[in-house]
């Protein structure tokens, strides 16, 4: 290596060499100018070259001065060797690969199978399947409809149902040769219909004195009813009525002191063989009056 001259005097060489040839000019921009050329020196200096030269920057075509004149040294470029230090070609680098390596770990990961997720270890309890719905039956061939049994005939009736009574049975009175009332009273108006009280024959229909127009039947279990003071017959001795069956009108004929149905059962077809009719009647199951 060849030996170097010390730098203390070779720079002072050089400073006062530069102010020799740019004595004309003592401005502070050549004196920069100079120290910018200076520092080329030191620094070729000290990589160990003995060939340092200085460079006239206001020489045109100057490698070292690139400015045009009169443009500020100051903004000029100043070449000086080795790589530039703002380039970051690491960095730069670093990144691209970082935004690489992030694109293939997505892809590897969108790659890799999924790992299958762990079979819970105690399954939860399956939730019941709904029941299903019932498959509707079939439904049964419908039955023939059975005839509708007939209603049965009603076996008992009062002879004018939901009429009050107005004078009942057994009342002491002088006025009756028995001394005592042998019927029951229906305060009705006249033309109101009167209703065998059971399954009957008629014994009789027609006028009967004190008792006005009467009809007396002969019921089914042999007792005997009597309706008087009717106004009107509808059926004749001889006929068979059933019970509900209409046998007349209420009136007010015979010896009545005014419109009613007097109604007696009897147990034999004679005068005072008399029984309660309401008595009987109720026993039969017949309650509307
Ligand atoms: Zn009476």
């Amino acid at each position: 290596m060849p030996s170097v001259p010390p730098l203390g005097p070779a720079l002072c060489r050089l400073a006062d060499s530069f102010l020799r040839q740019t004595g004309r000019n003592h401005s502070t921009t050549a004196a920069a100018a100079g120290a910018a050329v200076l520092t080329g020196a030191l620094l070729l200096a000290a990589s160990g070259s003995a060939s340092a030269q200085t460079v006239d920057p206001t020489t045109p075509g100057s490698s070292a001065f690139t400015a045009p004149h009169g443009a500020s040294p100051a903004s000029g470029l100043v070449q000086v060797a080795g790589p530039s230090p703002y380039t970051l070609p690491s960095e730069q680098d670093s990144a691209q690969e970082y935004v690489a390596v992030a694109a293939n770990l997505r892809t590897e990961q969108a790659a890799e199978p999924q790992p299958e997720p762990a079979a819970p270890e105690a399954p939860a309890a399956p939730a019941p399947a709904p029941e299903p719905a019932p498959e509707p039956a079939p439904a049964p061939a419908p039955a023939p409809a059975p005839a509708p049994a007939p209603a049965p005939a009603p076996q008992w009736s009062a002879p004018v149902p939901g009429a009050p009574t107005s004078n009942p049975y057994g009342v002491r009175n002088v006025h009756y040769a028995a001394g005592y009332h042998t019927g029951v009273d229906f305060a009705v108006s006249p033309g109101t219909r009167l209703l065998a009280v059971g399954n009957a024959t008629v014994v009789s229909a027609g006028w009967d004195g004190a008792y006005g127009k009467e009809v007396v039947l002969r019921l089914s279990d042999g007792r005997y009813a009597q309706y008087a003071h009717m106004s009107s017959i509808s059926v004749s001795a001889g006929q068979r009525v059933a019970a509900g069956q209409q046998i007349g009108r209420s009136g007010n004929t015979g010896n009545s002191t005014g419109p009613h149905l007097h109604f007696e059962i009897r147990s034999a077809n004679q005068y005072g063989k008399v029984i309660n009719p309401i008595a009987y009647l109720s026993a039969r199951g017949v309650t509307d009056f």
